[in-house]
């Protein structure tokens, strides 16, 4: 950084959208490379996550994470390297994991930075199975749906990020897991690739006969991330008892109008438990849940993908197309292009 002054890129928020975003609710700007102060760190980020929670925090709605401001950086956790540290825990060229937002350079207090490992993974795997995704797998599955070993588990989005490592995770578990995925591709990556039991697609015209001879007897934990006609899809194939972790309901995100679930009498039917979970309301959790999903990856059980798009300037691009399903596994993007 001696001799010319660097230039930070930034994505920001510009426009709030109406259903679908589009590019015109982005806007890359540019400004100088800040200092870090007392106990701050700057880093350069190599990777940003783009993730299906920055919709809902772009809507005026109430919600559990604050609405993002016009002019506001983009949202997301990065992987970045330590360029410079004025806080003694963090040396130049420790790499490091934080909610950094979609731009080159962060200042960051070391509080909130956590330090990765690059030589027990490659890089962004920290954002997808053995970062926060992850953990969202783990406590979804076990500390809120209370998967036991025999039972059958659903996901819905199941090549995606969270639900590809929930299926994994409940395979490890002893239990049988069901994917539901948008098209015949991403099904069987969902087996072949995840080591689902079955997969089923929902943009098929068989869907619901599909589901019902996938699940055979029944489901006893559906974890839910999409919300809207899957989940009403999946009520009735519920068994007596059954838990659903609702993660998040990514169906909803750009719609205009919200879906009116029919079959909700299934719930009270059969004593079924819908409880939504947000994964900073359990931090607790978390050294036990990073614990397993790094063994589980060491052992090859936890297989990792994900959809990497190239330069900030895309990541307007990636975030719009990962809404839509463009991704398998974690949807991220390349801000640093190393020789
Ligand atoms: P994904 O990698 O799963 O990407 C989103 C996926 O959603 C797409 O690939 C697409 O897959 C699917 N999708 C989009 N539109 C629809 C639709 N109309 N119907 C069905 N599926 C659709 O994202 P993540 O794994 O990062 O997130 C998954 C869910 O988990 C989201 O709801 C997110 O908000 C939630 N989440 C919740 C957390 C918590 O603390 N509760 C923490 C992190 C994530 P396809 O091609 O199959 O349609």
């Amino acid at each position: 950084m001696k001799g010319c002054t660097p230039i930070n890129r930034q994505i920001i928020y510009a426009k709030r959208p109406v259903g679908e975003p589009t590019l015109a609710c982005f806007e890359l700007v540019k400004a100088p490379v800040a200092e870090a102060g007392e106990n701050q760190v700057l880093v350069r980020n190599d990777f940003v996550s783009v993730d299906p929670y920055v919709r809902i925090r772009m809507e005026e709605k109430d919600s559990y994470a604050p609405v993002m401001k016009i002019g506001d950086i983009m949202v997301g956790r990065t992987i970045a390297e330590v360029i410079r540290s004025r806080h003694p825990q963090f040396q130049a060229g420790d790499w490091v994991v934080g909610r950094l937002g979609w731009q080159d350079y962060s200042i960051a207090a070391a509080a909130d930075l956590q330090k990765i490992d690059p030589g027990r993974a490659p890089l962004t795997t920290y954002l997808g199975c053995l970062g926060s995704t992850g953990i969202t797998a783990w406590i979804g599955l076990y500390e809120v749906g209370r998967a036991k070993q025999g039972e059958t588990v659903l996901v819905s989005a199941a090549s995606g990020a969270v639900g590809s490592v929930v299926g994994q995770l409940a395979r490890r578990r002893g239990c049988r897991a069901v994917g539901i995925a948008g098209g015949a591709t991403k099904c069987k990556v969902v087996i072949d690739e995840f080591g689902f039991d079955a997969c089923v697609d929902y943009k098929a015209a068989s869907f619901a006969a599909d589901l019902r001879a996938a699940v055979g007897s029944g489901v006893d934990v559906y974890f839910d991330n999409v919300g809207g006609a899957i989940l009403d899809t999946v009520l009735p194939l519920l068994k007596h008892g059954a838990r659903i972790p609702l993660c998040g309901m990514v169906s909803q995100y750009n719609a205009t109008e919200s879906y009116g679930v029919h079959n909700l009498r299934e719930i009270f039917n059969h004593r079924v438990t819908m409880r939504g979970f947000v994964i900073s309301d359990h931090r607790d959790l978390w050294p036990a849940a990073a614990k397993e999903l790094e063994q589980a990856y060491a052992a090859g059980e936890l297989k990792s993908r994900e959809t990497i798009a190239e330069g900030l300037e895309n990541a307007p691009q990636a975030f719009i197309d990962m809404l839509k399903g463009g991704n398998i596994g974690k949807q991220i993007v390349r801000v640093r292009a190393r020789a």
